[in-house]
């Protein structure tokens, strides 16, 4: 992409409505605007980090064995009515009445719609296990919207549903989201913390939410130090097997990290307490077990091995899709700007010319944009006429991995500069080298 067509409108001043680094950096960076309160258009930048998330999210769930569809963001009330969710879910459920007067809703999550979808299609245990789940938006009604997309009213959710024969099979299910939830956040280069937490409105008693440990997070968090040191790294897994899913939810789970909901002090001070850590942290998923809730209610039956109709086992489990954007930045940024890691920057690197207008640095920046971008990196090339000052400050805000610096000077020695932006190192690079270094 050529800057000089793009669309990019980065803000000079620091917004006063943001009280946070990433609600800050995502304004500046011309991610993001509001359209009202806890409701944002997502601009070209910001649309490409999102999009990037929603591949990882969709390929770490599939890679898992779970099955893509999508379901509606506007839903009728009836089904909620099914559950005897329609009047718990309180204010937070934004409901619409149509042209009919028929009660709708726009979904704050789909575990009715998902009830009502598996209920008409599926009678035998035989199609058993079964794992659904879409990316969609999602409505709530949150009394304080804040924080840009960390706490929006719309925002994009993964959110998925097991449906299985037994409470056994059930509780596998739940592992294997717990193991490829830790997979999808370290492949975006993002710790986040498997924490016992509490069920709320979606009712259950076995959950854990994800938590990512930054300052600015709203959760208060208590946990061993040793948790941090665990890392999910390339192993292989079968998904398939209950013993290896299993081993590794034991391996995360082994030492005490909880929220406020769950926190037990007893516990936690029985932890060396060199090793105690109280701190605070930004919930980007939550995986629960809640059994027949939803299908005794709405009788969501399959017929067993022995003949008989039986509700099936469910659970649920949501990442917070647009939230990660925010706590990707919360985790990566310094006071330049953010830093992406590379598996979500919107672009991989940036191309900065610092003579526009020079005949032989403008061939040496058209000859690279088209030499990377034909080996599969995504660049932003800014062949606008501004100063030098002023391109390299609007990299380092947008935080783009890698910037390549070309211009005369050094074009007459035959090298480009090549900067990575969380290091800031820099190196002396001949220009037909620059592609095999950064693939
Ligand atoms: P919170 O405690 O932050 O209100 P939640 O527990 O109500 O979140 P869940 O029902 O567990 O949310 O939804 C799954 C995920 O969706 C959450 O882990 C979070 O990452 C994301 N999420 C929930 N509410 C919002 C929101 N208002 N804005 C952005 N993301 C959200
Ligand atoms: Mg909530
Ligand atoms: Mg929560
Ligand atoms: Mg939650």
């Amino acid at each position: 992409m050529r800057l000089s067509r793009y669309f990019l409108p980065v803000l000079k001043e620091t917004p006063a409505e943001a009280q946070i680094a990433s609600h800050r950096l995502m304004l500046r960076a011309g991610m993001i605007k509001q359209a009202s309160a806890g409701i944002y258009s997502w601009l070209p930048l910001g649309y490409r980090v999102l999009r990037n998330i929603e591949r990882i999210v969709h390929e770490e769930q599939q890679r898992a064995g779970h099955i893509p569809v999508l379901m509606p963001t506007l839903q009728s009330a009836d089904l909620w009515r099914e559950s005897g969710r329609y009047d718990a879910y309180g204010p937070e459920m934004l409901r619409i009445r149509d042209r009919h007067d028929r009660d709708m809703l726009y979904g704050p999550t789909n575990e009715e719609m998902i009830t009502d979808i598996f209920r008409s299609h599926v009678s035998s245990y035989k199609d058993l296990p079964m794992t659904l789940y879409h990316i969609q938006w999602k409505f709530r009604d949150e009394v304080r919207p804040r924080f840009g997309v960390m706490r929006g009213r719309e925002f994009l959710m993964k959110d998925g549903y097991n449906f299985d024969l037994t409470k056994e099979d059930a509780l596998h299910a739940y592992n294997r989201h717990l193991v490829s939830y830790l997979r999808t956040y370290e492949r975006m280069g993002l710790q986040a913390i498997p924490m016992r937490a509490d069920s709320g409105p979606i009712g259950g008693d076995d959950t854990h939410e994800f938590l990512v440990l930054a300052e600015t997070g709203e959760s208060e968090v208590f946990y061993d130090s040793e948790i941090t040191d665990l890392k999910f790294g390339d192993r292989e897994i079968d998904y398939d097997s209950v013993q290896q899913c299993q081993s590794v939810l034991e391996e995360f789970t082994s030492r005490y990290a909880r929220t406020d909901e769950t926190h037990d002090p007893a516990i936690f001070d029985q932890i060396p307490e060199d090793r105690r850590r109280v701190a605070r942290g930004i919930e980007v998923g939550q995986i629960f077990y809640f059994g027949t809730k939803y299908s005794e209610a709405m009788g969501a039956t399959v017929q067993g091995p022995d003949g008989k109709a039986t509700p099936v086992h469910m659970g649920s489990h949501g990442i917070g899709v647009s939230r990660l954007v925010g706590a990707l930045i919360e985790a990566n940024h310094d006071d330049k700007g953010i830093v992406w890691p590379w598996e979500v920057a919107p672009f991989q690197v940036g191309i900065v010319n610092v003579k526009q207008g020079d005949a032989t640095a403008d061939a040496a920046c058209d000859a690279l944009y088209k030499e990377l971008t034909a080996a599969g990196l995504e660049v932003l090339y800014d062949d606008r006429e501004e100063r030098a000052g002023a391109k390299f400050a609007t990299m380092d805000l947008i935080g783009l991995p890698k910037r390549i610096t070309v211009g005369p000077r050094g074009l007459e020695k035959g090298v480009v500069e090549l900067t990575d932006r969380r290091t800031g190192e820099s190196e002396e690079i001949k220009p037909e080298l620059v592609a095999a270094a950064l693939t």
